[in-house]
């Protein structure tokens, strides 16, 4: 098959489309396709239920902080602009 072509299969809803359209994500090497964003986050809700909390929580607050930080930056910025 051409790469132009090419079809991956959502694996929440089954539905095909073509690559470049919908989610895909590397974990660990190996690729998983969504349709869209709604399976993507279906399919991600239940993988965090899968994952040990302790390890959960971790990541998660991790994450917070480095928004919390991205977003420290972008308004740092604005108010220079703004000066
Ligand atoms: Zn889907």
């Amino acid at each position: 098959m051409p790469l132009m072509t090419e079809k991956l299969e959502c694996i929440v809803c089954g539905r095909k489309f073509p690559r470049g359209q919908g989610v895909t994500l590397v974990i660990g090497g190996k690729e998983y396709a969504f349709h869209s964003k709604r399976c993507a986050l279906k399919f991600l809700r239940r993988v965090l239920e899968e994952i040990d909390e302790g390890i959960l929580t971790k990541a998660f607050n991790n994450v917070v902080k480095e928004f919390a930080e991205e977003l420290e930056e972008l308004r740092e910025k604005k108010a220079k602009k703004i000066v």
